[in-house]
């Protein structure tokens, strides 16, 4: 199809015009070669330029202007073409136009590629203005050519866009400076660049992070013309960026201060990756050492390389994260604490691995056991203490009892060392209950858990595979007999023993409390037997232990309630018949049970060392009650106090007596202190001596309790400085029928006499007895033949009664004898 066609004009008035073949082809008019209506082809010419040719057209004509008109023609199928008509002018020799010609040239080709190329520059204007990355271009100057579009940004991005500037000339950041001039050198030498990052800064103060790449442009012959290139704001990136530095140096750091390694495991390769500082941990080298789970295990200590491998397959099961601690070896031959945290790794919904962190523990862990140390062993002994023996306990009933074997757990109760350390001091006991450790330590097996619970008690947790009864009790026998040795100290010799409850576990106890309660009964049993023996826990005594030590809790909750009373039993003078004392005889009325006899409660008071108390109190009452008869005007007597030997070994009982002397304001040789021969079963002889000499420098009177019911030894008569001695009823029972009884009693009686005692003789039931007693000249009688044990209200007229009963026999004598006389 012609693109150029060729048409002419003779007239301005003429309404048709010639057109070439061409020019017919284009408009697909029908007749070529002929003048055609001028109408014909403005009717086609359906834009608003029609008006514009027209009117070139014209002018064209009056004024011999020659025109070029972009229009756009209709073919006859309705389809547009782009045209441009021309329209010269040809003048006469006038000057006057006498023709107008002109061409038509389809520029249809043209303007499509035109619009096209405007339409990809707006495709690229919306992209690169949607873009946070622009285009720049620079001069030959290097200065950068101002940006055609405005852009959003801040102060430091307009400075940039407005251009005007080398990009060395605008403000930069200072640690850019170095950078900058390696830039420029580059642009000098007309070199391309890429991904140059700068910081520039804006007029206020704003600054923006600028990525930008570059190349030169030069034209054909060579010459530079300057730079095109992008750039992007990155700034945002820049500060992720330097966020992420801060953060990964902040834990590369952390993780060197907190020594914490890292390592990850892929199930796809079964490889595992350790980080340099975990190497670092152990001292091992990245590059010599694979780290395997069979390279590694020789460095896990005790069973932790099956532990972490077990946790590592919890982990994997559950994708729940596990943490452990763990001892490896280092390289340096010491052990290093590592506090282990293993995750799941998962990806989609799957595990894929493992990741954790190790982290040195160490000083951590060597300050916990130090302190645990502190808190679990007794400083003296450096045994375990009482806590950690609680816990070790409890620890054996966590696991169950078969995977330990049997064990069997022994409470030690020293003998006589409350004695020894009252009487040879402090430093004394503590080196007793060191040799005491030291002697445990030896005799027993270096597995055996020995621990000081108490002041002199101790605890042994034994294990064996298989114990029968016999063992722990031949174990425990000989810890007795070595314990039992007498010790040199420094001070002096000492002498102890012990006492030993032994509950085998499980068969004697469920449960830590069950397995401590019944030692511990056991131990009870023990003393209750005489101590200085070894008991094994027997289950058919435990309720007669429970029941007794129940009743210890009953007699203290009396002591401190005052559920208590003092009987008063007289003691009559066999020459005058006279009632010359009473003996305090403690009375107590069990809530449920009713009275209970002294020889049952008094024995629970001594081992649960409430005797103390309860003895206190018996003193007080009776020297108070005895005050009170006085102030009523009765007679003065002598009241006698039972004193149990807690009572003197623990210390200041002098003072106790004299301050209740004090108080009551009882004269003190009205007071008669009874005391046992179990005084002197301990070997602190010296703290017994001085306390009985103290009594009895305060003119109080000492008198020995049941001589002749136990070792009766007149060796203690000799040397203590006792005033009475009564003898036993178990000794009076029997005299009236059994002569060499009588032979014994009238030798101890001559003897007492000899040393400047008075006997009184306890437990006459019959007058026999008492005509006895009074035949190998016993100074006092105490017994039912004269009174039981009355209440207080009663004692002083059963005192009359038997005075007056003395008094009519007297008369009777009398009269009989006056009677017999006058017969003479
Ligand atoms: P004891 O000190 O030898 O007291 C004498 C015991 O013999 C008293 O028993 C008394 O009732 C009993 N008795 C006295 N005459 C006769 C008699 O003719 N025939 C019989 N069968 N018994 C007689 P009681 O009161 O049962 O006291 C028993 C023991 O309990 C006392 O023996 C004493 O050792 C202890 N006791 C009692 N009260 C106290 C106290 O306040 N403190 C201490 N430490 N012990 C006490
Ligand atoms: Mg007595
Ligand atoms: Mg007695």
């Amino acid at each position: 199809m012609a693109r150029v066609a060729y048409w002419e004009s003779y007239s301005a008035a003429a309404t048709d015009f010639w057109m070439s073949p061409d020019f017919a082809a284009l408009y697909e008019f029908e007749t070529p070669n002929a003048p055609a209506p001028l109408a014909a082809p403005r009717d086609r010419d359906r834009t608003d330029d029609r008006d514009d040719l027209q009117a070139h057209y014209a002018a064209c004509w009056a004024e011999g202007r020659p025109f070029a008109v972009e229009t756009k023609l209709l073919k006859s199928d309705g389809s547009q073409f782009d045209c441009v008509v021309h329209g010269e002018p040809e003048f006469d020799a006038d000057g006057q136009v006498q023709r107008v010609f002109g061409i038509v040239r389809d520029v249809t080709p043209e303007t499509s590629a035109l619009r096209q190329l405007a339409e990809s520059e707006q495709r690229l204007a919306d992209f690169v203005g949607t873009a946070s990355d622009w285009c720049w271009e620079s001069g030959p100057d290097h200065r950068l050519l101002p940006h055609p579009d405005s852009i959003d940004g801040n102060a430091a991005l307009q400075t940039v866009a407005s251009g005007g500037k080398a990009r060395w000339e605008l403000s930069c950041a200072p640690e850019d400076e170095g950078a900058m001039a390696l830039h420029r050198a580059d642009m000098e030498a007309h070199r391309a660049f890429r991904d140059f990052v700068y910081t520039s800064i804006g007029d206020d103060g704003s600054r923006i992070s600028i990525s930008t790449s570059g190349k030169p442009i030069f034209a054909d012959n060579g010459t530079f013309l300057g730079y095109r290139g992008t750039a992007s704001d990155i700034t945002q990136l820049e500060v992720a960026r330097t966020l992420l530095d801060q953060r990964t140096r902040a834990l590369e750091e952390a993780h060197r201060l907190g020594k914490i390694g890292t390592w990850h495991h892929r199930l796809d390769t079964g490889r595992t990756v350790w980080s340099p500082d975990l190497y670092q941990l152990l001292g091992l080298e990245p590059d010599a050492f694979e780290p395997t789970y069979e390279n590694t295990t020789s460095y896990f200590l005790g069973d932790d390389a099956q532990r972490l491998l077990k946790l590592q397959d919890r982990v994997l099961r559950t994708s729940k994260t596990e943490a452990t601690d763990i001892q490896v070896l280092h390289t340096d031959g010491a052990p290093r604490d590592l506090a282990i945290i293993c995750k799941a790794e998962i990806a989609n919904g799957q595990i894929v691995g493992l990741v954790g962190t190790a982290q040195d523990v160490t000083e951590r862990k060597e300050a916990e056991r130090r302190l645990e140390r502190l808190a679990y062993t007794d400083p003296l002994t450096g045994l375990a203490n009482r806590a950690l023996f609680k816990r070790r306990l409890a620890e054996l009933f966590e696991a169950p009892l078969s995977e330990h074997g049997h064990t069997a757990l022994y409470l030690i109760d020293l003998d006589r060392f409350k004695e020894v350390n009252d009487s040879l001091g402090h430093s004394t006991g503590d080196s007793l209950l060191i040799h005491v450790a030291g002697v445990l330590r030896r005799e027993l097996d270096p597995q055996a858990f020995i621990a000081r619970i108490g002041g002199d008690e101790f605890a042994v947790l034994t294990h064996s595979p298989n114990p029968s009864g016999e063992a722990p009790i031949a174990l425990a026998d000989r810890l007795i007999a070595r314990l039992s040795v007498p010790v040199e100290l420094t001070e002096g010799e000492a002498c102890i023993g012990a006492t030993i409850g032994i509950a085998l576990l499980p068969e004697h106890g469920a449960t830590a409390e069950k397995a401590s309660r019944n030692a511990d009964l056991a131990l009870y049993m023990a003393k209750e037997a005489g101590r200085g023996r070894a008991q094994l826990f027997e289950p058919m005594y435990a309720e007669a232990v429970d029941q007794k030590l129940d009743l210890g809790r009953r007699l203290r909750h009396a002591v401190d309630s005052g559920g208590l009373e003092t009987h008063y039993q007289p003691q009559i003078d066999l020459k005058t018949g006279r009632v010359i004392g009473f003996e305090a005889l403690l009375r107590w009325s069990h809530p449920e049970r009713g009275p209970i006899s002294p020889s049952e409660f008094i024995p629970i008071a001594e081992s649960t060392g409430l005797i103390v108390d309860l003895g206190h109190w018996v003193l007080r009452d009776a020297c108070r009650q005895m005050r009170d008869w006085l102030d009523a005007g009765l007679p003065a007597r002598s009241i006698s106090v039972n004193v149990s030997p807690a009572q003197i070994w623990n210390g200041d009982f002098e003072k106790v007596v004299a301050t209740v002397l004090a108080d009551t304001g009882l004269p003190p040789e009205l007071l008669c202190l009874e005391l046992t021969e179990n005084l002197f079963v301990d070997h602190t002889k010296q703290k017994v001596s001085t306390t009985l000499a103290a009594l009895s420098k305060l003119g109080i009177q000492l008198a020995l309790d049941d001589f002749g019911s136990g070792y009766s030894s007149l060796g203690y008569l000799t040397r203590l400085p006792f005033n009475r001695l009564k003898i036993d009823r178990s000794f009076v029972d029997g005299i009236a029928t059994a002569p060499e009884k009588r032979k014994l009693l009238g030798g101890i009686i001559a003897l007492s006499h000899g040393l400047g005692m008075s006997v009184v003789a306890e437990g006459a039931e019959l007058q026999a007895e008492v005509d006895l007693l009074a035949a190998f000249d016993c100074d006092f009688v105490q017994g039912y033949a004269f009174s039981r044990p009355v209440a207080a209200d009663q004692a002083a007229v059963v005192a009359a009664g038997i005075e007056r009963e003395a008094e009519r026999g007297r008369e009777r004598w009398n009269a009989r004898h006056e009677g017999r006389c006058s017969d003479i």
